[in-house]
């Protein structure tokens, strides 16, 4: 196999600068690491957030964005015994992790104080040749849809770890608020899947047309809507048992207290800057709630995600375009256009 000495990507040099379709080296891998040919990534909000740079820690730059990559391994470093050249691998939005420290050895490797994230702390999977660390990059099976399971490496994932963390009982109702979207439009399934009821909250008629072709049993249109608060509660007759916020408002968020019956599980995972929980202690404690936020997921999640996915038990709602579109879905990401998941191919 050979390896070219350079490769498209897309780079920005600033935060909300212009985002460069060009040619820049291809990288070596490091011992623990792996170099993959990245055939697809798909394209997450929380991408567009690096490249504005609206969160409270700042990307490195320039960087290369992307965390959902999906390819195949051309290249290892000598300390890598798990994979071999012409396997599939993913990458994750965790790139590394200590392995040591104590969140490692609990498995919450995403709060290893040295994590390094893809497509944030170091260069991601918006090029065509990208590396990971050999333990956190997910191990794929050779037949699988490089193009559909991208998305499932950080939209699965997430929502699916969110769910567990919900501890609901099957025939429950959940909440997914920010349903039409790329984690949303996952949630609905991987919710249906482990048997829970699903109300689906977002904008528009056509995410309302996806989400219900996805499982959801009731849509509600947030942009129609005169009290959302009191329709969730009559749906769902008294009150939703979870809630998975994965909307990027902080109105949304703060609904999601309001909504939930007593003893409601709240989940927030979706990242609004500059947001805040705006939620009575009266409420928490009289009702019982209980209010977690989830990042991602470990690598047992992630294997458990994927599962699902090539059981057949959730389904990749995705449109794949060239990578040189990275600015024109970032715009329309920005106006909540997207309906489910935009997949870049590498390779154009
Ligand atoms: P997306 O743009 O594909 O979807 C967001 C959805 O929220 C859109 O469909 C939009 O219409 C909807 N929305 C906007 N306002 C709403 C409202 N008031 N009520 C209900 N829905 C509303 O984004 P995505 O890729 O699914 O990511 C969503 C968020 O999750 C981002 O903030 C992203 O950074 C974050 N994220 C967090 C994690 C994590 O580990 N916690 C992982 C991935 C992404
Ligand atoms: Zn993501």
């Amino acid at each position: 196999m050979t390896i070219p000495k350079t490769q498209k990507a897309v780079v920005f040099y600033k935060h909300g600068g212009p985002l460069e379709y060009t040619d820049i080296p291809v990288p070596s891998p490091k011992a623990n690491e792996i170099l993959v040919n990245v055939k697809f990534s798909g394209v997450c909000h929380s991408d567009l957030h690096a490249w504005k740079g609206d969160w409270p820690s700042k990307t490195v730059l320039p960087l290369v964005g992307g965390h959902e990559g999906a390819g195949i391994v051309v290249a290892k470093g000598s300390n890598v015994t798990n994979f071999e050249i012409g396997d599939y691998a993913g990458i994750k939005w965790l790139n590394k992790s200590c392995l040591c420290c104590e969140f490692c050895r609990k498995g919450a490797e995403i709060d290893c104080p040295k994590a390094v994230i893809s497509g944030y702390a170091q260069n991601g999977t918006f090029q065509q040749y990208a590396l990971a660390d050999a333990i956190q990059a997910a191990p794929l099976p050779k037949d699988i849809n490089l193009a559909e399971v991208a998305p499932i490496l950080c939209a699965g994932l997430t929502v699916y770890k969110a769910l567990k963390t919900a501890e609901l009982l099957s025939g429950e109702w959940v909440v997914i608020s920010g349903a039409g979207g790329g984690l949303g439009s996952m949630a609905v399934q991987y919710a249906r899947a482990m048997g829970l009821r699903v109300l689906a909250i977002d904008g528009g008629e056509e995410k309302g047309d996806l989400v219900k072709s996805l499982g959801a049993e009731i849509y509600i249109d947030f942009t129609k809507t005169e009290d959302l608060v009191q329709e969730v509660k009559e749906a769902t007759n008294g009150g939703a048992h979870g809630v998975i916020n994965v909307s990027v408002s902080p109105t949304a968020i703060s609904q999601s207290c309001q909504y939930t019956r007593n003893g409601g599980k709240i989940i927030f995972v979706g990242l609004p800057p500059d947001a805040v929980c705006n939620t009575s202690v009266f409420d928490i404690v009289c009702k019982s709630l209980q209010i977690k936020g989830s990042s991602v997921g470990n690598r047992e999640d992630t294997a458990q995600a994927v599962n699902f996915y090539t059981r057949g038990l959730v389904k990749s709602p995705i449109k794949v375009v060239g990578l040189s579109e990275i600015p024109e879905i970032f715009r329309l990401m920005e106006e909540g256009k997207i309906l489910g998941r935009y997949v870049v191919d590498t390779s154009c």
